[in-house]
């Protein structure tokens, strides 16, 4: 008797785990993959120039997106001067490095040769600079000194994790800070790199005080200091040299969008969902070549697309999420997250009842390495903040959409550290869980091959399900998903 009862709930236990909601299932067959096939027609089309940040071509796809969710019934949420739209616009500052040298007496040390000018940070004319040798620093221990006013060079322990080192000097308190590279393949590797990167212009998100960034390398040092770099480095910390800086740019404003469509919720509209792309792409490049972006993000596009216009119809069917759901598409992702970071710093609705962001950054391809079983996507991130986000997450795949959930990337010690670059990770820095839905890479990825004939629709329609059903579920649980305790 008493094994029948223990029996028994357990079988009740698992109907309401795997018990599938009907509605659920009618609105997720609303996803269709003519829909998202016309969808990634227009947006991946030649006639959109690769979507750049700045560029006609990405205006032209914020059009697009706008006219759809406003076709779809969806609220246009941010606060404008004549009224609400679906556009929150953002200031960038378009740069073009023009000259930048450094001068000690007669001698010019250049920009690209000798050392890389990294910082937006421009000078009026030729400006002093007297520059103190730190030694060793990490940049906890730099975070921990009065920089102000000072322009400091250090070297850093922590080159291998750039990110960290670039992230960490703008965020600095001080005049200007120039890194000394000990690695000499590296360091011309860096200027190679940016050399090119930069020769275009470079965008960023308008940005108060960041430090001027320099990164020399030993021989840059020892011309400055006047000193063997051996004995700079043994006996050095504390000394003072003065040098010319000279940085010329052209800085031009321009303005980008991300695109926002809303369904409030019933029960719950203070509690917001936030579902992510990102709609701009790499252009034209110097050749005439269109980057159609087709996977990349063309597909994470249609497919929020797609998600909102379900959300749409069931809401006009009586079946409203309880909590409310926004529907974004940013810009400035390839230039480095800066629709989201602008979105993460200004949001609409405060970030504090941003319960989860769900973000699809190329989901319409085949990695080489799941050829033979397509039926997959690799999840980064679900179990990084709330471990009750993955269990929802995994419950809702095992439910509904059975694909195989590959986590090989959301390995802390990943080498292509995808957590931390794609538009989720904006949210996740501010304490959002999130959940990056992504396909893998491919020789396509970032070349102008990118095109819409390799996008698998039929794969790409089971992954924007199980997002669905994912955001179905997080929206219409009893309780917001919980952070988890560190
Ligand atoms: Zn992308």
């Amino acid at each position: 008797m008493k094994r029948n009862i223990v029996f028994s709930f357990l079988f009740l236990g698992l109907i309401t785990i795997y018990g599938q909601d009907k509605q659920a299932i009618k609105f997720a067959k609303t996803i269709k993959e003519k829909d998202l096939e016309s969808y990634l027609s227009v947006l991946s089309a030649d006639s959109l120039e690769g979507r750049e940040t700045g560029e006609p071509g990405q205006k032209k796809a914020a059009q697009f997106i706008a006219a759809k969710f406003e076709s779809f019934g969806l609220q246009p949420v941010v606060e404008t001067p004549s009224g609400f739209s679906f556009f929150q616009t953002y200031p960038l500052n378009k740069r073009n490095y023009v000259t930048a040298y450094m001068k000690k007496g007669s001698e010019q040390k250049q920009n690209f040769e000798d050392f890389l000018m990294y910082s937006n940070s421009e000078t009026i004319g030729e400006e002093y600079a007297d520059i103190l040798f730190l030694g060793v620093k990490t940049i906890d221990q730099l975070k921990n000194m009065d920089l102000s006013g000072k322009f400091v060079a250090f070297n850093s322990p922590e080159l291998h994790d750039w990110k960290r080192v670039t992230q960490g000097v703008k965020e600095l308190d001080a005049e200007g800070v120039m890194v000394i590279i000990n690695n000499q393949q590296y360091f011309r590797y860096l200027i190679g790199f940016y050399k090119k990167r930069l020769s275009k212009s470079k965008l960023a998100l308008e940005s108060a005080n960041e430090p001027k960034i320099i990164f020399g390398d030993p021989a840059l040092a020892e011309w400055i200091f006047d000193l063997g770099y051996d004995s700079l480095r043994a006996s050095g910390v504390g000394n003072k040299a003065r040098v010319i800086i000279n940085s010329d740019q052209l800085v031009e404003e321009i303005i980008a969008e991300n695109v926002l469509g809303y369904i409030e919720g019933t029960e719950k509209p203070e509690e917001v969902l936030v579902i992510t792309s990102h709609y701009d792409h790499l252009g034209i490049d110097e050749k005439g070549e269109i980057y159609n972006g087709a996977d990349d993000d063309g597909s994470g596009t249609s497919t929020v697309l797609e998600i909102a216009q379900a959300f749409a119809i069931a809401a006009e069917k009586g079946y409203r999420p309880e909590r409310s759901i926004l529907f974004m598409t940013v810009s400035g992702e390839e230039k480095g997250l800066l629709g989201s970071e602008y979105y993460a710093n200004h949001p609409v609705f405060p970030i504090e009842n941003t319960v989860t962001n769900l973000n699809a950054d190329m989901v319409g391809r085949i990695d080489p390495i799941h050829e033979i079983e397509p039926d997959y996507i690799y999840l980064i991130g679900s179990d990084k903040l709330s471990s009750e986000l993955h269990e929802i997450s995994e419950k809702v795949n095992k439910t509904y959409t059975k694909l195989a959930l590959d986590y090989t990337y959301n390995a802390e010690d990943d080498p292509n550290r995808y957590y931390y670059r794609s538009d989720h990770y904006n949210f996740a820095e501010k304490g959002v869980p999130v959940i990056f839905y992504f396909n893998g890479s491919h020789d396509d990825y970032h070349r102008p091959t990118d095109t819409i004939d390799k996008i698998e629709f039929g794969l790409m329609k089971k992954r924007a399900q199980l997002i669905f059903y994912t955001a179905w579920e997080l929206a219409n649980r009893e309780n917001r998903v919980k952070v988890d305790e560190k």
